[in-house]
């Protein structure tokens, strides 16, 4: 399996000027979808009397206008789509793929331009936009591979008796619903490809902050040839229109990914009238363990870029560092060194490391920390907002909090880490499993029993060691499934996994005699 990977093979074909002229130029064509209303998409498009704003965390700009879907517009939806996945689903899988491949195409064709749609939506840099858009295609690729490598999930299974003849088929449930988050289009698009391909239909509601990207998907994919009837696209803030998605009886199963709070509602919804699929990634409490064998270098590179990398707002960013205390000053001097080198700004210019976070509320939850949880332990830099218009905020590193703390036991989402000293790997790995999260982690040695045992104690589902790259962060579709366990997962099985598309299917079990 192929990753997109755009940027590092441009850059190994000589052709980074390439990628960067691509990309400026996206940054300006692209604005010819600003200043606009976009309907959300019931077969035909649909206006409705409520709107709602898509802000650029840039510089808090008006992007464009989307609409808050009413409860008629979400239950005709609901009654189109739960009976329109039959004719989708009578579309033979390999002709399902093929229409997937083209909308993938699609995609790649348009890639510099998606990328730079992010830019503006949810402040990603070239790096982390263009990694974003990749990794959608990616998703889109490897899902297209796993329906043709197994057969469409359908399988012969042979006689019982001698005068039967027995199949497994694995059918779709009908409809799901694809509550998707704004810190990855790639995730809208994995969520929605999955159920998808196998022969469901959709029903998607996009992040509030990134509604233009996913809009625009949704369009391809119907020009691609995905039945009109078999996809809608129906925008709103979740805390008005998620209930009236989650509860209705004709869906029949719910994706999401987002936050603990809203995943546990979810779940509710979903299953109020009995049980369904809801399969959850809700976040986790990140952390890499810095060995006093690990190359100190490595450590401080991959934990500045998986604490800070997208300002923290990856479910996969380590906001927790646990330091063997013989080499604790050491590292701390080097991360806070390495940390007040980062350049926060506007993510369009290309040295930018570090955005803006993404909107008012996730600014103002930082301003509320800096007075709050922040300064229950020593901050060693940042803590601040800056001064200017946009979202901006500085890399925060806090050492010497109480084990029980907030920001040691809950999620943050925001460019924030604590550093604990430990005596042992083990008191590391003992904290980590005593946490309600289990999603990514990292460890830093140069020792590969030290890993191993990591690797068989911790209990979480995507673990990483010596990544200079990231951490605990940026797994590849394909070689890397993207799986939580206990609070941060439902199902146990990941994003980008051989396992994903089964999760959309239910099996049913055929027999002839003659
Ligand atoms: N898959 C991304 C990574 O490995 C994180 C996805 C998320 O934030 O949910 O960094």
């Amino acid at each position: 399996f192929y990753n997109e990977n755009t940027y590092i093979k441009m850059k190994a074909s000589g052709k980074e000027d390439e990628f960067d002229k691509k990309y400026e130029e996206a940054l300006e064509s692209v604005k010819g979808y600003f200043g606009k209303e976009y309907p959300n998409i019931i077969i035909n498009d649909v206006n409705e009397e409520k709107k709602i704003k898509d802000i650029s965390p840039i510089d808090e700009s008006e992007l464009a206008e989307f609409q808050l879907a009413s409860k008629e517009s979400i239950e005709r939806a609901i009654d189109i789509l739960s009976s329109g996945y039959k004719k989708w689903f009578q579309v033979p899988y390999d002709a399902r793929v093929n229409i997937i491949e083209k909308a993938l195409r699609m995609l790649q064709e348009r890639k510099f331009e998606f990328a730079a749609l992010l830019t503006y939506e949810n402040g990603k840099n070239r790096y982390e936009a263009m990694g974003d858009v990749d990794e959608a295609i990616d998703f889109m690729k490897y899902y297209s591979m796993s329906m043709i490598e197994n057969h469409g999930f359908i399988k012969f299974t042979g006689k019982a008796y001698e005068n039967e003849e027995s199949m497994s088929f694995m059918k779709p449930y009908g409809l799901f619903a694809v509550i998707s988050p704004f810190n990855f289009f790639s995730i809208g698009v994995g969520m929605t490809t999955g159920p998808l391909i196998t022969g469901n239909a959709v029903l998607l509601k996009p992040s509030s902050d990134i509604p233009l990207s996913l809009y625009l998907f949704v369009r391809l994919l119907i020009e691609a040839g995905v039945n009109k009837d078999a996809i809608a696209f129906v925008s709103g803030t979740g805390s008005l229109i998620g209930d009236i998605i989650t509860e209705n009886k004709k869906v029949s199963g719910v994706v999401f990914t987002g936050s603990r709070d809203v995943g546990l509602r979810i779940f509710k919804n979903a299953t109020k009238y009995g049980p369904k699929p809801v399969i959850t990634e809700m976040g986790g409490k990140d952390a890499v363990i810095i060995s006093d064998k690990a190359d100190l270098k490595k450590a401080v590179e991959g934990c500045v870029r998986s604490s800070f990398g997208f300002a923290g707002q990856k479910c996969s960013a380590s906001s927790l560092i646990y330091v063997h205390e013989k080499i604790y000053d050491e590292f701390i001097e080097k991360f806070v060194e390495r940390t007040k080198s980062i350049k926060v700004g506007d993510p369009r210019e290309k040295s930018t490391f570090m955005n803006p976070v993404v909107n008012k509320d996730a600014y103002e939850k930082y301003k509320k920390m800096c007075e709050t949880y922040f300064k229950e332990g020593k901050i060693l830099t940042g803590a601040r907002i800056m001064d200017r218009k946009g979202y901006y905020v500085e890399p925060t590193v806090i050492t010497d909090l109480k084990p029980d703390s907030y920001i040691v036991r809950n999620e943050i989402f925001l460019p924030a880490v604590a550093i604990i000293k430990v005596k042992s790997i083990d008191d590391a790995i003992n904290d980590i499993n005593s946490m309600d999260y289990g999603l990514t982690g990292g460890i830093f040695t140069e020792d590969p029993e030290e890993y191993q045992h990591y690797f068989e104690s911790v209990d979480v589902g995507v673990v990483y060691a010596n990544r200079a790259a990231g951490a605990s962060t940026g797994a590849m579709v394909g070689s890397q499934p993207f799986v939580g366990w206990k609070l941060s997962g439902s199902t146990g099985k990941g994003t980008g996994s051989f396992y994903y598309l089964t999760q959309f299917l239910r099996e049913q079990s055929i027999t002839i005699a003659h």
